[in-house]
């Protein structure tokens, strides 16, 4: 299922400090959007308030047409996967994905079809049984993120997966996400700071800065038509 997400001059302010300035964006239903831009720039704040893991100081947060301003996170049908992915070591992975379906009193064998299903489209079927620790860091990513579809959101939300992973593990993760919208067609916001990730996985990229958005586009518009240096320079396209 694909949501839409709008957000109407939505501000963020920390006390006396502003962090997000007044942001209009539409995120297409279904699609892969990028947030980048350098540290501190407001991505994470701006993916918070979205999940409702963060108030909202100003403006206007749409999600499937309906406000949501102030709706609990729990009821927003989205999930979030972090960068730190605290996984329960004491339980096997089976169990990892399972814990927040018997939590929230989904049926045994509701729970058994879609912890497998989860773990088919991952790749980590055969991992079910063991522990985290028996796990590599990409199998324990991999696990963080089946949390998340074992759920069924209308909506994922990446902040950074991937920063824990060594470079060449990051790469094949990149694929393995691009792989998982493509199956899932659900609409996806991944944050990063790395142009080279929102380049090769993005639909469209958001790129902020200071709390702003400096342009909305697909790589290749981005690319070819920069709306300014700032961007041309962090996208590194040639103006
Ligand atoms: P990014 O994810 O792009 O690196 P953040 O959204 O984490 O940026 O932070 C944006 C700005 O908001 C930064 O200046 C940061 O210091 C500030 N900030 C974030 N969270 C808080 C908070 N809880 N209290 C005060 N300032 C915060
Ligand atoms: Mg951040």
């Amino acid at each position: 299922m694909s949501t839409s997400i709008q957000l109407r001059k939505v501000v963020k302010r920390f006390e006396a400090l502003e962090v997000i300035k007044g942001v209009d964006l539409d995120i297409e239903p279904g699609k892969f959007t990028v947030f980048v831009g350098p540290s501190g720039c407001g991505k994470s704040t701006l993916l918070r308030m979205i999940a409702g893991l963060e108030s909202i100081t100003g403006g206007d947060l749409h999600i499937g047409g309906q406000k949501m301003n102030d709706v609990a996170a729990a009821k927003r049908g989205i999930a979030m996967v972090f960068q730190s992915y605290a996984l329960y070591p004491h339980m096997t992975v089976y169990k990892n994905l399972a814990f927040g379906l018997e939590t929230a009193g989904v049926r045994r064998d509701e729970i058994d079809r879609r912890v497998r299903e989860a773990a088919e489209t991952l790749r980590i079927t055969e991992y079910l049984p063991r522990r985290p620790k028996a796990l590599s860091g990409g199998q324990r990513q991999r696990v963080a993120i089946g949390r998340s579809i074992v759920r069924d959101p209308n909506i994922f939300l990446f902040d950074e997966p991937l920063s824990n992973l060594d470079a060449e593990l990051r790469v094949q993760m990149r694929v393995e996400i691009s792989k998982l919208h493509e199956r899932l067609g659900n609409t996806m916001i991944y944050v990063t700071h790395d142009q080279v990730e929102a380049m090769t996985m993005a639909d469209t990229i958001v790129v902020l800065r200071g709390g702003e958005v400096m342009q909305v586009g697909s790589p290749l518009e981005l690319y070819n038509r920069p709306a300014n240096r700032f961007v041309a320079g962090f996208i590194g396209s040639p103006k």
